[in-house]
């Protein structure tokens, strides 16, 4: 059987010893807004768009739309990178969930 290793910091993590799942998850959002487009006055934004999808491969495309990645941790790599995440937060953010919901 092949040992698990925190994806953070490489140490082994034993049969039995706390770890940590961590789930990214990243979606694009779509407000139902559609901005004029200024730079080309004769393009609509949808005709602006499928230029730009044409130029990216799928992973690229895929990307821009959404991104799972999941990660075990360590107890330590677990607060480090949630603590690195809420320190990149701006003073006037107010996330719905979590622990930064909770500061503010
Ligand atoms: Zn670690």
């Amino acid at each position: 059987m092949s040992k698990t290793r925190c994806h953070r910091c490489g140490r082994d993590l034993n049969a039995g010893a706390l770890t940590y799942e961590v789930e990214v998850k990243v979606r694009s959002m779509f407000d139902g807004v559609i901005p004029e487009s200024e730079s080309h006055a004769d393009e609509t934004e949808i005709e602006r768009l499928i230029r730009d999808m044409a130029a990216c491969n799928e992973e690229e495309l895929n990307r821009q739309v959404y991104e799972d990645d999941v990660f075990i941790m360590c107890p330590e790599c677990k607060e480090a990178f949630m603590e690195s995440i809420y320190s990149h937060l701006h003073p006037q953010a107010a996330p719905d969930h979590g622990r930064a919901h909770l500061i503010h």
